[in-house]
Formats: structure tokens, C-alpha cells, sequence
């Protein structure tokens, strides 16, 4: 709402969001709230009297400091309720970018541990929205792309910060996830969203300390397709090996540690549960996942 102040002392008709995903995600509200009447939770998506977005959105360019969430191409903006620190989903073609400057430059600054979790967070984006047993088969070639280059170009962009063609195709897979994912996502994220709003845990680190559990659990409901993401990510041992390969990838980008020593407590449990189960992407993961298997997933990580 600060930004939309500015916006309209400014007499503004332009929004630039600079920064990682949830810096593009406010740009896109500012220019929403300002062109538009009441709170920017009453635009999420699923608000018992969601408000239609009717108006003229401001023109929005999105320059991307960081390769995750590719928000910069995504028709969603998340929001964080401030008293429960629930993400809500604002979803709308008309919040989609219309410029977006995609310069790996840009993220030759970012912190090994920031470059790591939000390349796993990319990287989960395409084999989630892979995995998803919804029908969209541009979707699906595009991740199993993504995936492909984010799997070869990882290691190399946290060990080489300046390695602009790594850097480069993280940036791309960072965008082919978000693209793929209109398809939806997975469990992955269902836990990663509890995970953020009861413990405040960084989005990409979240989905790297859950990803390798949810996918051997996963395994058995999607073989065919767990072979076909183990023979773009040149996985030894193909489908059956691809949960350890992520651990291993993990531990080569310096993301060690379990949900405990990342300040996860037993008392946790059950509201990461509860928030999780509620979540929608696990609705469209391979394997139908219940509360009793949200609870056994955190226990295993834990
Ligand atoms: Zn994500």
C-alpha cells in the first residue's frame, strides 16, 4: 500500500519490479491496488467475493534479480495475509508483464546459498508441473527442457557466481518453470507454502529440504515419467535413482541439513499439516496426498 501511495503522489503510469520473486510480485499488486478499489487480498482468487479486475493496468516492466520463481513471466502475484502469513495467489493474464528485461548479469551478485535455493525452486517448478497428471502437453515439453538446463547448469552458477552462460541458463529455466507451471504444481510446494507461512522459511530452501522425500514417495505413482526427468537430468540409474540424485545435487550446492536444523520443531507439525493439506498444488500431484501422508512427508524430512 506504501507503493501505491508513491504511485499515486507520482502521478505515475509505470511500475518496474526489481528484485527476486516477491519484489515482482508487489510491483504487480502496486499496479493492481492503484488502478483499483479496496484491500489486495479481496483480488485473490479464491476470496468468497472476489473483486473483477475491470480496469487499465499500469504499464509494468519486470527486471529479475534472482533465478526461481520466474514471476517476471507468471500471471500470478502472491501475497502474505499479514496477521496468519497465509500466501494468497492473485491470478490474472492482465498482471503479466508487458517488458520484461531477462539479463543474467543481474544475478552475478546473488549469494551461493540464495543462488542455490532459488535454482532448486526453479528446477522443482518444471519436474512438478512434469509430474502433473493434468493434461497440457506444451507444458510438459517445456519443463522437461527446463528441467534439462537447470540440472546441467546449477553446480556450475553457485560455483562460478560469474559465469554468465550458467547464470544465463538458470535464468531460462528459471522462466521455462513459471511458464510450465500454469499446468499447476505439486506436493513439493504444498509443504513448501506451510513451511514459509508457520516458519518462515525461505521459498526455494523449503522446497530443496522437501524435494528428494516427496519425490521417493512420488516415485511409484509416475514411473514412466520419473525415467523420462532422469534421462534429461542424465541421472545414473534413471527413474529409480532420481530421488537420490537430488540429494546428491543438494549437497553439491552447499543446501545440507534437515527441516530440524533448519529450526522446524515438533511443534510445528501438525500446523504445517494442516496448512499443506489446505494448500492446492498437492491437488494435482501424481499421488493423491492425505494429512496422514503430509504429516508422514515432514516427519521424514525432519
Ligand atoms: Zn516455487
Amino acid at each position: 500500500m506504501d507503493g501505491v501511495a508513491a504511485y499515486q503522489a507520482h502521478n505515475a503510469d509505470c511500475v518496474i519490479g526489481f528484485g527476486g520473486g516477491a519484489a515482482l510480485d508487489v510491483a504487480k499488486v502496486v499496479g493492481l491496488a492503484a488502478t483499483h478499489p479496496g484491500d489486495i487480498l479481496e483480488y485473490v482468487w479464491d476470496h468468497p467475493q472476489v473483486r473483477p479486475i475491470v480496469n487499465a493496468l499500469p504499464h509494468f516492466v519486470a527486471m529479475p534479480t534472482t533465478s526461481g520463481t520466474g514471476s517476471e513471466v507468471g500471471r500470478s502475484s502472491v501475497v502474505s495475509e499479514n496477521d496468519t502469513h497465509l500466501k494468497r495467489v492473485v491470478f490474472s493474464p492482465k498482471i503479466l508483464a508487458r517488458i520484461v528485461f531477462a539479463d543474467p548479469e543481474l544475478t552475478v551478485g546473488l549469494p551461493p546459498a540464495i543462488t542455490a535455493a532459488t535454482g532448486i525452486d526453479a528446477l522443482t517448478h518444471n519436474i512438478e508441473s512434469y509430474l502433473s497428471p493434468a493434461w497440457h502437453p506444451l507444458c510438459d515439453g517445456i519443463a522437461l527442457e527446463g528441467a534439462r538446463i537447470a540440472a546441467a547448469a546449477l553446480v556450475t552458477a553457485v560455483k562460478e557466481p560469474g559465469n554468465l552462460q550458467a547464470r544465463s541458463d538458470m535464468m531460462m529455466a528459471s522462466m521455462m518453470g513459471a511458464i510450465a507451471f500454469q499446468k499447476d504444481l505439486g506436493a513439493v510446494h504444498s509443504c513448501a507454502h506451510a513451511l514459509g507461512a508457520v516458519c518462515d522459511l525461505h521459498h526455494g530452501l523449503a522446497n530443496a529440504l522437501m524435494i528428494d522425500t516427496v519425490m521417493a514417495w512420488n516415485l511409484s505413482s509416475a514411473p514412466a515419467k520419473f525415467e523420462e526427468l532422469a534421462h534429461v537430468c542424465a541421472v545414473a540409474g534413471g527413474g529409480q535413482g532420481f530421488a537420490a540424485w537430488l540429494r546428491a545435487l543438494k549437497r553439491s550446492v552447499g543446501i545440507t541439513g534437515t527441516l530440524s536444523s533448519h529450526g522446524v520443531k515438533p511443534e510445528h507439525l501438525a500446523r504445517l499439516v494442516e496448512v499443506a493439506t489446505a494448500d492446492i498444488c498437492h491437488q494435482t500431484n501424481p499421488r493423491p496426498c492425505t494429512a496422514a501422508d503430509f504429516e508422514a512427508l515432514f516427519k521424514a524430512a525432519m
